[in-house]
């Protein structure tokens, strides 16, 4: 398994790559089994004979000043057994002022699907992801890129990125691993405490509930009733929870077409999103 961490000799060898198609993966490392499944999906996609690359860079731009950047953890040496592990052929781990020049002033902003939910309480957030994204496109040259469903929204704006801007890339999208509890796996679970640890899956059970029990009310009701039940999880504050098309991320006033609800909770000091797709 390659490394590469300067942005030019990685383009460089990237484009000298004669493995076909070359997969990406982008994830801000501190790899979890999610991670695992989606660079098992690159690693299908790719076949024997395409290139696995996964990028780790705990991304600056979709911070906000307030965010966990400088907390986020950094587990570089477990990340990199992982990759090896799971078929990976390079690995692009770049450091963050070479991604950014001191006076970088070029970004791009999408400017429908992330004006709500996790847009409107991170301001900033996806011009961020999309900016970044577009360039680890751009350096690995890769065939296809690999997202989690996890991530919905940021799935939504990367597919329309690359529709908009034409980029010459495929996305795959993968469903959410989750623990055998049904919390949703992320390299943000590590911060809760275990009695947060032990309240979290509550958040999943929510979102089943209101599967189950959507159809005959109103969106707008069920909302309702999905914010009230994350409300009574020990320690949650929710930050949003909203059904929403599933394909324009906007409200809707009856369930007459695909919907997804999605939230985002807090619990103590870690924000955690999930999401459902909802019967119609
Ligand atoms: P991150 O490192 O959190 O930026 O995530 C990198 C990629 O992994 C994104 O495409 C995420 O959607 C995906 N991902 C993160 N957690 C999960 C999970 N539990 N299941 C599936 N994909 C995930």
């Amino acid at each position: 398994m390659e490394t590469y961490v300067v942005p030019r000799t990685f383009a460089r060898a990237m484009a000298e790559e004669k493995r076909r198609p070359i997969v990406l993966v982008p994830t801000m490392g501190a790899l979890h089994a999610g991670h695992g499944e989606l660079i098992k999906a690159a690693r299908k996609k790719a076949g024997r004979k395409g290139c696995v690359v996964v990028s780790i860079f705990v991304n600056p731009t979709q911070f906000g000043p307030s965010e966990d950047y400088q907390r986020y953890p950094r587990p570089w040496k477990k990340d990199r057994t992982l990759c090896q592990q799971l078929g990976a052929d390079v690995v692009f781990r770049p450091k963050s002022d070479a991604m950014y020049a001191a006076d970088h002033s070029i970004y791009i902003e999408e400017s429908s699907l992330s004006t709500g939910l996790c847009g409107a309480s991170r301001p900033g957030h996806f011009r961020g992801v999309c900016t970044v994204v577009a360039q680890l496109f751009h350096l690995s040259h890769a065939d296809w890129a690999v997202f989690g469903e996890k991530d919905y929204q940021q799935l939504a704006i990367i597919q329309r990125m690359v529709r908009d801007l034409h980029m010459p890339v495929q996305i795959l999208a993968t469903p959410t691993v989750r623990e055998p509890d049904g919390l949703a796996m992320s390299s943000r679970n590590r911060f809760l405490s275990p009695e947060e640890r032990v309240n979290a899956p509550a958040i999943r059970m929510a979102l089943l509930a209101l599967a189950g029990s959507a159809a005959g009310v109103s969106p707008a009701k069920a909302e309702v009733r999905l914010h009230k039940q994350l409300a009574q999880i020990p320690g949650a504050l929710v930050d949003y929870a909203s059904i929403v098309d599933a394909s324009t991320l906007q409200a809707v006033q009856k369930f007459d077409r695909p919907t997804v609800a999605l939230v985002a909770v807090r619990i103590g000091e870690t924000r955690l999103i999930d999401n459902i797709p909802l019967p119609w």
